[in-house]
């Protein structure tokens, strides 16, 4: 059994376990996926994708080249960890993010909200290095309506 990765978002698709939500079932090779399967995180085609050798870097999930939908599920994701956390002013300030990705994202974000709800909200902690990575790579997004405020308040409290 192989992995591959999503080269957009680093999301993993392992044919031992399949994605048994979207009717794939574990142990379906990546070659028996239709061409049609897109990457269930962020939509890539299955082009976007290259077989891992090894397990991935931790630190993949902050790479700034991510596309908005896949950081508009991860900050959705990670305000909802800060609620379970009762951290309500670092749940605010997650949510300011997730909603500029979402409106950068357009045309899915429903989508890519359910995914993020299927997920634990433990499985990145606001803690984490990764988010802290993450945070310091939106630093650099100098882009006007950007919520970047909200990005110093996280990386200053959390
Ligand atoms: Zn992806």
């Amino acid at each position: 059994m192989r992995k591959y990765t999503c080269v957009v978002c680093g999301y993993v698709y392992d044919e031992a376990a399949g994605i048994p939500d979207k009717g794939i079932a574990p142990g379906t090779q990546w070659d028996s996926l239709p061409g049609n399967f897109r990457c269930p995180l962020c939509k890539a085609q299955k082009s976007l994708f290259k077989q891992l050798d090894e397990p991935p870097e931790p630190e993949q999930a902050a790479d700034a080249e991510m596309s908005p939908g896949a950081l508009y599920a991860i900050c959705d994701r990670l305000a909802q960890a800060c609620d379970g956390q009762g951290l309500p002013d670092e749940r605010e300030a997650f949510e300011q993010i997730a909603a500029y990705f979402k409106a950068e994202a357009g045309d899915t974000p429903n989508t890519l909200a359910g995914e993020a709800n299927q997920r634990e909200p433990g499985d990145m902690l606001p803690q984490s290095d990764q988010t802290r990575a993450l945070l310091d790579a939106l630093l650099d997004y100098s882009v006007p309506d950007f919520p970047m405020d909200a990005v110093i308040f996280l990386i200053q409290n959390l």
